[in-house]
């Protein structure tokens, strides 16, 4: 790796912290803007290594890197976007890896290629007087280990959950880059030790999404078929509220048997359908068509794009009050919380007071990658003024996380959250 190892350049710990704690990484308090803060900037986007952005079907994360390339570049922002070979975006795209590998998602040795090689390139811009202003990094573990070890400041999106593992991990290595939080509710769940520098949600291409205020005699549950998502749970909703489903998604490597066991029985071609995996303009329509989308979760699911996606299509959503569907799903204008199987089947039959328009207004107001786009953009420079600004020792070592509720409060407000 051609990084700049043991260079200690990283983010400097008590500033950002100082930074951080006080909310300036989420917003442009009045007297630390700088001439700095006009200037284009210049960002490294650091996808993940194994499908292409964006991606043929299934693929949450190369998704949201689509759409944030876009509405950066709309912002004025300079975008190369560090990808597998095949990907398409308004940003310039540098092809790292020969190859995609669809089959091997999440296996070290390609994320560790991928990631040791855009450090070089990233290092050679440098001496090659083109310097990146920061890394925004989606890929895994491996540049937030390693972040300490490049002199360009790293922002790195939680894109999954928290569990004993990745809590161990993020503590270990906290102070190496800032984290975006996609949600309040994946904020809590962080270690005290990271430092979150924002949270911001997913965004959603809503002007892009099919629309229809006429929906057609259908649920739709979309997702990985693994029973925390439920497609078992919505197959029961669905058969009580008697209103025929339409289920969409991949069976990976691990989750055969649970769609032999729970799912594959009821698939009848008729009240149930299963789909596979869509994407495309097939996947546009069912979103566009259904009466509602049923997310029966039981887990704390870091964002869930099918809500936004759902709602940019016109189309409630009845979810179960876990992770962020609470934050996502505005009771009662947007769709409904309901608490278990039965009260989805009875969350069913109110659908129709829902407004298709009002759920697409709304999408776009809170999750519109323009708005996304812009928070995204002020969180980079404050990470980078900060990074810029002497070190500070003083009484905020050790207070390395916001507060999870001032994070939400600062970063969230204007989502109606
Ligand atoms: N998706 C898709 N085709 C499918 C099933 C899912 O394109 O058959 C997409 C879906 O539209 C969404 C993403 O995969 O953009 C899943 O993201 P989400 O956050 O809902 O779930 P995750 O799998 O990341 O927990």
């Amino acid at each position: 790796m051609g990084a700049v190892l043991g260079a200690g350049a990283g983010p400097t710990g008590a500033g950002l912290r100082a930074a951080l704690v006080s909310g300036a990484a989420t917003g442009y308090p009045s007297g630390r803007r700088d001439a700095r803060d006009a200037a284009p900037l210049r960002v490294a986007m650091l996808a993940p290594p194994w499908i292409p952005v964006p991606p043929p079907g299934y693929g949450g994360i190369e998704c949201v890197v689509q759409l944030l390339c876009d509405g950066l570049v709309e912002r004025g922002v300079q975008v190369t976007l560090f990808a597998a070979p095949g990907s398409r975006s308004r940003a310039e795209v540098r092809p790292v890896l020969p190859r995609t590998y669809p089959d091997r998602i999440e296996r070290a040795l390609h994320e560790v290629d991928h990631v040791g090689r855009v450090f070089d390139a990233v290092d050679d811009a440098r001496r090659h007087g083109r310097p990146f202003d920061v890394i925004h990094d989606h890929c895994g573990f491996t540049a937030f280990a390693m972040a300490d070890r490049i002199s360009t400041p790293v922002v790195h999106t939680l894109h999954g959950p928290f569990d004993a593992d990745t809590v161990e991990f993020y503590r270990q290595h906290a102070g190496k880059a800032a984290a975006v939080a996609i949600s309040r509710s994946q904020s809590m769940a962080a270690p005290r030790e990271l430092r979150i520098a924002a949270v911001v949600p997913n965004p959603t291409d809503v002007d892009a999404c099919r629309y229809s205020s006429e929906k057609d005699d259908y649920l739709l549950w979309m997702g990985r078929m693994v029973p925390e998502k439920g497609p078992h749970r919505a197959i029961a909703a669905a058969r009580a509220a008697g209103v025929p489903l339409m289920l969409a998604g991949p069976v990976q490597p691990g989750q055969e048997e649970f769609f032999r066991s729970e799912v594959a029985p009821h698939v009848d071609d008729d009240r149930v359908r299963y789909l596979g995996e869509v994407g495309g303009a097939a996947k546009e329509r069912l979103f566009a068509s259904a009466r509602g989308l049923l997310m029966p979760i039981r887990w704390p699911e870091p964002f869930g794009m099918v809500m936004v996606e759902a709602l940019s299509a016109g189309t409630p959503v009845i979810a179960f009050p876990e992770g962020a569907a609470p934050e996502i799903v505005e009771h009662g204008t947007t769709g409904f919380l309901v608490a278990d199987e039965d009260e989805m089947a009875a969350a069913i039959a109110d659908l129709p007071v829902i407004d298709s328009a009002t759920c697409r207004a709304r999408a776009k107001l809170r999750f519109g990658k323009s708005e996304i786009a812009a928070r995204y953009e002020a969180t980079y420079r404050a990470v980078i003024r900060d990074q810029s600004a002497p070190s500070l020792p003083g009484p905020e070592l050790g207070l390395t996380k916001m507060l999870p509720d001032a994070s939400a409060g600062l970063v969230m407000s204007d989502t109606g959250s």
